[in-house]
């Protein structure tokens, strides 16, 4: 049923990515791209249905001991608005495979793709009450889902904030949670960089689906004897971006609402404020500041280590630069933050990646590259602050289930 719930996303590719671009204002090739990741975590987790084995263990004689895997029951599914459907199919897709049934609370903001995928979830021959979406505001569906008696396992991706709410009320019923959160992702570029590729690199992580990317790559830290010099290259690549309404198929789009853009707004006065210099910022047209919730990209630095920018998850197209002399303080200014979702390194010498690999604390660290989340076959979750819990490749298999340990004693 996953695998023809796959084919039915992609055949409905074009009306699913139109109804994602307008819902949310992503440009149309960004929407299109995130209905085929949502195609391909159908697939994906399909395939791996039938695939799960159990183990057998040895013990005293006379006895066979063997673990098998069962679903929790029915497992709940709060979800934000940044990519709606790929951060459905993240939840669902293995929580599907592994027999649960799902209850997916969209965000209030965009919640029309997960309808439309419940739909088409009936077509693809799942019974009615495997996949159940209820739409309502946080604080009224959301809280209601997160306390139910009858939810076995809660998945939440958002915000640190309700993620500790989720928790708390599943506390209550000892229900076990895997929470997605933010993140302050820092990218590491040593002067042996490949610089034009970490730059054109750099730019995209914390632009693309304009900042709204839990493991966006909102940090650069740059080596003091190349931070002119490279971050003139990622100012180059700010100032050539083009923003747009979904139709223009732009570079991004605009943020999700008003408290986003507000947001976003207070970070950058606040960073003006405190006199950090302004190294670069997309040109943004007059008529997209007073049609929609539009913000121009911007990069900052040298933003001393405790600033705000330095800090706290703007959830925007804000780039903070900051600059370090040594490969210690590279790793302590990127370990400084309450989180601990992504990072990248940047350098041609491998006996440092490796090392800066295992210092880094994270849930994901790409060398010489940068996923923004990675691909569907990548475990995925956070340290710290950003959350607990993995999704992603085969281990969200091991979290959308259980185990049953059964003891036979045969003589
Ligand atoms: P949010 O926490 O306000 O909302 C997320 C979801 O929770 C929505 O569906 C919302 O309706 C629901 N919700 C709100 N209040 C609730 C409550 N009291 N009880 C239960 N559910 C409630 O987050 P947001 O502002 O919509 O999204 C932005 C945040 O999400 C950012 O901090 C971002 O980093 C994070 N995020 C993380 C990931 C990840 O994978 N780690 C992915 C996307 C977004």
């Amino acid at each position: 049923m996953l695998l023809k719930l796959s084919e039915l996303v992609l055949r409905d590719l074009e009306r699913l990515a139109w109804i994602e671009a307008l819902d949310t204002g992503k440009p149309i090739t960004t929407a299109r791209n995130d209905i085929k990741v949502l195609a391909r975590y159908f697939e994906y987790y399909g395939g791996a249905a039938d695939k799960v084995l159990g183990d057998v263990i040895p013990f005293e004689p006379g006895y066979s001991v063997k673990v098998v895997r069962e679903p929790h029951g029915v497992t709940a599914h709060i979800i934000p608005w940044n990519y709606p459907v790929q951060m459905l199919g993240r939840s669902i897709a293995p929580a599907l495979a592994m027999g649960n049934a799902c209850v997916v609370k969209p965000a209030e903001d965009a919640s029309l793709s997960s309808l439309e995928v419940a739909v088409l979830a009936l077509e693809a021959g799942f019974p009615a009450g495997a996949l159940n979406v209820v739409t309502g505001w946080g604080a009224q569906a959301g809280a209601a889902l997160s306390a139910h008696p009858g939810v076995n396992y809660i998945s939440f991706t958002g915000s640190p904030r309700v993620g500790a709410l989720v928790q708390q009320a599943a506390a209550l019923n000892s229900v076990p949670v895997c929470l997605e959160l933010g993140g302050k992702s820092p990218q590491l570029v040593f002067a042996d960089a490949d610089l034009d590729r970490a730059a054109t690199t750099v730019v995209k992580a914390i632009t693309q689906n304009t900042g709204q990317t839990c493991s966006a790559g909102s940090r650069v830290l740059v080596e003091r004897s190349i931070f002119d010099s490279f971050m003139r290259k990622v100012a180059a690549g700010f100032e050539q971006l083009r923003i747009g309404v979904p139709e223009e198929d732009a570079d991004l789009g605009p943020v999700i609402n008003a408290r986003q853009r507000q947001t976003v707004e207070r970070y950058v006065a606040q960073a003006e404020q405190d006199g950090i210099a302004l190294l670069g910022r997309a040109p943004l047209r007059d008529e997209l500041r007073k049609q929609g919730h539009f913000v121009a990209p911007a990069v900052f630095g040298p933003v001393p280590a405790d600033h705000p920018l330095a800090q706290e998850e703007v959830f925007g197209p804000v780039l903070a630069a900051l600059v370090f002399d040594t490969e210690d303080e590279a790793v302590a200014l990127a370990n400084n933050t309450p989180y601990g979702l992504a990072a990248g390194i940047w350098t041609r010498d491998g006996d440092r990646f490796a090392r800066l690999a295992n210092r880094l604390v994270t849930g994901q660290c790409f060398i010489n590259c940068y996923g923004a989340g990675g691909g569907v076959e990548l475990p995925f979750g956070g340290t710290k602050r950003s959350g607990h819990g993995r999704e992603k490749g085969l281990l969200a298999l091991d979290e959308m289930s259980t185990t049953k340990t059964i003891v036979h004693f045969h003589g």
